[in-house]
């Protein structure tokens, strides 16, 4: 009864405009280093959140406070509008796939998958059930006897998916959950994620994922905060902050950065948004100063006479490889739209 009770408090307050998650002035230091410095996050259940950023920006610590694993020094961390910033992680519904899997050896998949059931006591016939689903969500059903050593990556991060889905918590914290793959396994599985993301929103799963790849967070995220020193320099949808970045690192990380200045103001704008016309054309004026051809398109580096170097990119439509190289040194008029540049304010330093 008591249970009962529990899951309908919860269901109530879930129907209201609570977010997820809230960080509100989130800090952790570990000595002198400023591992999150600050942060405030909103996230809306059901939502595919990304957090992007390089190495060491602080993102593995934000996940651990959002699991628990770690205590900020200040700011306070609430999960569907209630205070859990000194809850420790086995109360909060929340569960966390890492990136190196962290199955246990000695169990096979499916005591694997159904080891967070035990531990809180789900009886052995609800659990069986609850593994196949599952294992048949991650597209492994059968493998249940297996022993992690028996299968591939790939197949060992679809159990640590379904060892965490298997809870159903309210949030899924995903850090670097693809890294050790290789390209294409991982290309593969980034669309496997989001369509286990989506069936799952319908119940209001929570997805917060972790990586260093703008491409992998373009594409998977609804939206996406972008991590730099343990702050963070902009949250938008990815088409946001990769057309209008808030700021240079932004710009830099997020995509070829592209930075002219002219009168005194700081603007970007996208290398795909360029046309470069012949020397009688519109546009500035430059020269190419160097190309690289990269199969599907071609890069050109191009030197502009009013100050500054842009990078334009080109379909090879017509262009054979043999054209592109030989347009190195050539003068050509840089266009582009003015609704394509974008504003760049001075680093932030709030
Ligand atoms: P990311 O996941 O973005 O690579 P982390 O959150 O792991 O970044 O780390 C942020 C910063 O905090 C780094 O400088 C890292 O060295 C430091 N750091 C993280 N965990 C610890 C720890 N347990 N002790 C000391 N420093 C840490
Ligand atoms: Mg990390």
């Amino acid at each position: 009864m008591a249970l009962q009770l529990q899951g309908e408090t919860r269901a109530l307050n879930s129907t209201a405009t609570q977010p997820a998650v809230r960080l509100s002035g989130v800090r952790r230091h570990y000595g002198d280093v400023r591992a999150v410095d600050g942060v405030d996050l909103e996230i809306a259940p059901g939502e595919f959140f990304t957090m992007l950023g390089p190495s060491g920006s602080g993102k593995t610590t934000t996940l651990r406070l959002i699991a628990g694993f770690e205590q900020p020094d200040e700011g306070r961390i609430e999960l569907d509008g209630k205070d859990l910033t000194r809850v420790p992680p086995y109360l909060r519904d929340v569960n966390t796939v890492f990136q190196d899997y962290a199955l246990f050896p000695h169990m096979t998949v499916a005591e694997n998958v159904e080891y967070g059931l035990r531990v809180k006591g789900v009886p052995r016939r609800v659990r069986r059930s609850k593994v196949e689903e599952a294992l048949k969500m991650v597209r492994l059903p059968g493998l249940g006897s297996r022993r992690p050593v028996q299968l591939s990556g790939g197949q060992r991060q679809r159990v640590a998916l379904a060892r965490a889905l298997v809870n159903s918590p309210a949030v899924l914290l995903l850090d670097e959950p693809l890294g050790a793959l290789d390209l294409k396994l991982r290309q593969e599985m980034q669309i496997e994620l989001k369509r286990i993301q989506r069936e799952m929103s319908d119940v209001g799963m929570t997805f917060i994922y972790v990586t260093h790849d703008q491409e992998e967070a373009l594409t998977m995220s609804d939206r996406l905060a972008v991590f730099n020193d343990g702050r963070i320099e902009q949250v938008g949808t990815p088409a946001e902050v990769y057309e209008h970045p808030a700021t240079e690192f932004v710009a830099g990380f997020v995509g070829v950065s592209n930075v002219l200045e002219r009168d005194g103001r700081r603007f970007t704008v996208r290398p795909e948004k360029i046309r470069v016309n012949d020397e009688n054309g519109p546009g500035e004026r430059g020269r190419i100063r160097d190309v690289v051809y990269v199969g599907m398109v071609t890069r050109y580096i191009v030197e502009l006479d009013s100050g500054g170097e842009l990078v334009v990119v080109r379909q090879n439509l017509e262009t054979s490889s043999q054209e592109a190289l030989e347009a190195r040194g050539k003068r050509v008029r840089l266009e582009w739209r003015p609704e394509h540049t974008y504003e760049i304010k001075e680093g932030n330093e709030s």
